[in-house]
């Protein structure tokens, strides 16, 4: 399979996981495409889609947090932002994915 026909398949499948959470693909074309297709370079190289903006380490219970989409793992601070960590994913109602900031977990304010 080649990386572009991996790609497309993981968006298929993403978009309708992240669907049921509230979520879309960012609008911004080009890093939706830039992002797919590091999930699936580490996906050749681990045999996993990891997320490509998060250190991948030792602790394989902490790396399944990170398997993308990774949303469940982090919702608390992703709703927060009304976006993923790396952006792949925002809020339905997004529109301008540029005006979101990346704020990091610590600094999200738990309500
Ligand atoms: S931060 Fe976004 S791109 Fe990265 S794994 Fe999580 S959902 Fe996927």
């Amino acid at each position: 399979m080649t990386v572009e026909t991996r790609k497309q398949t993981l968006h298929y499948f993403f978009a309708k996981v992240v669907d049921r959470l509230g979520y879309k693909f960012t609008p911004d074309e080009d890093l939706r495409d830039f992002l797919l297709e590091q999930e699936v370079l580490l996906e050749q190289k681990h045999g996993i889609p990891f997320c490509p903006c998060q250190p991948i380490t030792r602790e394989r219970a902490h790396n399944m947090t990170l398997v993308c989409p990774c949303i469940p793992f982090h919702r608390a601070h992703y709703d927060a932002m009304k976006r993923c960590w790396c952006g792949l994913f925002v809020h339905k109602d997004v529109t301008d994915p540029d005006s979101l900031p990346q704020i990091p977990a610590s600094e999200v304010k738990r309500g």
